[in-house]
């Protein structure tokens, strides 16, 4: 795949979990920076941590905006999770 312009995020942004806390480039209207994943699929529903509104992005959207993860939902069941990442998940 070509790199964007942008320097990716150190978390590869399609590591996605439900629960997720990110951190996007822009605030919200309502001063927040920080967004949970409530919806993980073709489009991702964020859910606003300040003010308690959700919007819907889709994934390349999402990709541009997000900056950092402020924390991670929690793990995949183990054995999914080796499944789709390989063998040694980090902990
Ligand atoms: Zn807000």
């Amino acid at each position: 795949m070509p790199a964007d312009d942008a320097s990716p995020p150190p978390v590869d942004p399609m590591d996605l979990r439900m629960g997720d806390v990110v951190r996007l480039r822009k605030p919200h209207p309502c001063g927040g920076y920080d967004w949970e994943l409530v919806r993980l699929g073709a489009e991702i529903g964020l859910r606003c941590v300040r003010c308690d509104r959700r919007v819907i992005l889709d994934r390349p959207t999402l990709r541009k905006r997000l900056k950092t993860f402020v924390s991670r939902g929690a793990p995949l069941d183990p054995a999914v999770e080796r499944a789709l990442y390989g063998g040694e998940a980090e902990r």
